[in-house]
């Protein structure tokens, strides 16, 4: 989605002229990079019609900054559609929170109750785990092997088959045992059957939590929207976690969930590890999402993954703008500790997740090698053959490689103020 976008903004800023048919023009690529990125097709058609009335065409004629204009615009009305208006309920630390899961089966339920119960832990709360799933077989084996490696504890049964008497025991144990916070993982069907929804109204009605969680997958595409607002008509849903956001990770899906929920994104699952969960942010995601990245997350990141004695070099460069590809081959393994590289990637300028998909983490390095061997203005038809026959890759995924590269040098020449960022995060004192 970044890519597409930044190039269709990217293109329009290019045209000699910009009238009302650039404009459009740009807005339909815009639109069709949206929904392929599973943005329902009412919120695109909102925003498009939301942008036209801001982007003033006067504005563009008379020489302003039309890149910036339009990428503002379309910044703004994603995190305006990213923000329900009211932030969702926040447990408070020493008091008795009842925190519900629910979601389809496979979502990410339990493996993100665990995750959320052990970020909480490690803030020093007291979490404990309740297991509310009697549908699924292996449900209980799956909550203990997670709560067990992490040290939280859980509650479930073997035995009895009704999810409503389990929540109200562990929730009666855990305040018992003055938890803070007894997260309730619930069960979920393959689809949005009657029954599910109707154990969930019973079990939420019972152990009365004061947050719903909704948990959504997000290679779910264009079901979002559905899905999310028939979980939101039968539990009272206050928050949305969106979890696999480390595979082909479309963002889209968050903008139909929040839409849908009229509740924030309040988390995300990057990873099928306990550890890879991250709070949700809205105007870092959208700039993610749009191509512009995310600099000051990637500051914070580096001072925390790369050896204090290659910090101040590493700075200098950044401070620069001189984070070349061969500054990146060489921070490679130090980057990989930043999270799943796409993501890392994500947050620089001119990089999308997709170009760096998890688990493709060696044919990324190499890509960023052959990509550094090549000077770009030597680069021609008979050296791209050249490097695709010695790299044994098809001629078009180096040529394409190539303009990827070039996307990124403009977008990082096109960085101001990364100088001072860099600066200001001096990480040599
Ligand atoms: P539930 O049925 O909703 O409880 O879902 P589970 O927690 O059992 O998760 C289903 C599958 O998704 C498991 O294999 C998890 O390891 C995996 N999973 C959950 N969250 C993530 C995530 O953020 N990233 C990835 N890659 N896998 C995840
Ligand atoms: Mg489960």
């Amino acid at each position: 989605l970044g890519g597409s976008i930044s190039r269709a903004i990217q293109q329009m800023s290019n045209a000699t002229v910009i009238d009302e048919k650039a404009l459009n023009d740009c807005l339909n690529e815009i639109t069709r990079a949206l929904l392929q990125s599973d943005v329902q097709f009412k919120l695109v058609r909102d925003m498009q019609t939301n942008i036209k009335k801001i982007v003033n065409l006067d504005d563009l004629a008379a020489g302003h900054n039309k890149r910036k204009i339009i990428q503002q615009a379309i910044f703004n009305e994603l995190c305006k559609m990213l923000d329900p208006g009211k932030p969702s309920f926040a447990p408070k630390k020493g008091k008795t929170n009842v925190v519900m899961f629910v979601g389809l089966q496979g979502s990410g339920k339990t493996t993100t109750c665990t995750k959320y119960a052990y970020y909480h832990q490690k803030k020093g709360w007291k979490p404990a785990l309740v297991c509310a799933d009697t549908f699924r077989a292996g449900a209980f084996d799956q909550l203990k092997q997670n709560a067990t490696k992490a040290k939280i504890p859980f509650y479930g049964s073997y035995t009895e088959s009704d999810p409503v008497k389990i929540a109200v025991e562990g929730v009666e144990r855990f305040k018992d045992e003055n938890c803070d916070l007894i997260i309730v993982d619930t069960s979920g069907r393959h689809k949005q059957e009657a029954s599910l929804f109707e154990e969930m109204r019973q079990v939420s009605e019972a152990t009365r939590p004061d947050l719903v969680i909704f948990v959504m997958d997000s290679s779910i595409g264009q079901a979002a929207f559905d899905q999310a607002q028939a979980f939101r008509q039968s539990v009272a849903v206050g928050a949305v976690i969106i979890t696999k956001m480390d595979g082909h990770a479309k963002g889209g899906g968050a903008l139909s969930a929040v839409a849908a929920t009229k509740s924030p994104v309040i988390f995300i699952g990057t990873g099928e590890h306990m550890d890879e969960f991250e709070v949700f942010d809205v105007k870092p995601f959208v700039s993610r999402l749009l191509g512009m990245g995310d600099l000051s997350g990637f500051m914070d990141k580096i001072k925390e993954v790369v050896p204090m004695d290659q910090q101040p070099e590493l700075l200098q460069k950044l401070s620069e703008g001189n984070f070349t590809l061969r500054v990146m081959y060489e921070q490679f393994q130090n980057l990989l500790k930043m999270g799943p590289i796409g993501q890392v990637f994500s947050m620089l300028p001119g990089f999308s997740a997709d170009l760096m998909p998890k688990g493709h983490e060696k044919e990324g390095q190499a890509k960023i090698k052959q990509l550094d061997n090549s000077n770009p203005k030597l680069m021609n038809e008979s050296r791209m053959m050249r490097i695709a026959r010695g790299s044994g890759r098809p001629v078009r995924e180096v040529m394409e490689l190539f303009e990827e590269y070039k996307r990124i040098a403009k977008a990082w020449s096109n960085m101001k103020g990364l100088g001072k960022m860099a600066k200001k995060g001096d990480m040599s004192s």
